[in-house]
């Protein structure tokens, strides 16, 4: 069976999400919920509210935030606290096909996302040496653009 397009799967999710929260899910909710399902760039709250009044106006950033806050404790949303940016979002299963780390540009803030095999097998045998399994973890480089040298 051929998965359904990323995006629509996840917009489904997250409204089946916000709706098992007993939320009720208004016209401008529902528009948080797209923009939110379409995003690459993992935005934060005032840049999702911006998005959202785009499609359909009268959201306030505090409902956005609570919409996330409860979409984060169903576990359908992550959030970054990544340094120096203001909290980001994005759906929880755009990292289902893979996990993926990122990487900060700090001139910029712009998350760029990666995945490395060789990383995640070293953080397993590292963590096995001491005795331990992952559960969880967050592996986040800061970079800058490196100058091109001539
Ligand atoms: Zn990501």
């Amino acid at each position: 069976m051929i998965d359904p397009p990323d995006q629509p799967h996840t917009l489904e999710t997250l409204t089946a999400a916000l709706r098992a929260a007993g939320i009720r899910v208004t016209r401008q909710r529902a528009a948080l919920l797209r923009v939110l399902a379409q995003a690459v760039d993992h935005p934060d709250a005032p840049e999702l509210q911006k998005r959202a009044e785009g499609d359909v106006p009268g959201i306030s950033l505090s409902t956005v935030y609570r919409t996330l806050a409860t979409l984060e404790a169903q576990g359908v949303v992550l959030r970054h606290q990544f340094d120096g940016t203001s909290a980001r979002f994005e759906p929880a299963q755009s990292t289902e096909s893979g996990h993926h780390d990122h990487m900060i540009d700090v001139d910029t803030s712009e998350v760029i996302e990666f995945c490395s095999d060789r990383i995640e097998q070293l953080q397993a045998e590292i963590a096995a040496e001491l005795g331990y399994e992952i559960v969880h973890h967050r592996f986040e480089l800061y970079v800058r653009k490196a100058r091109a040298r001539d």
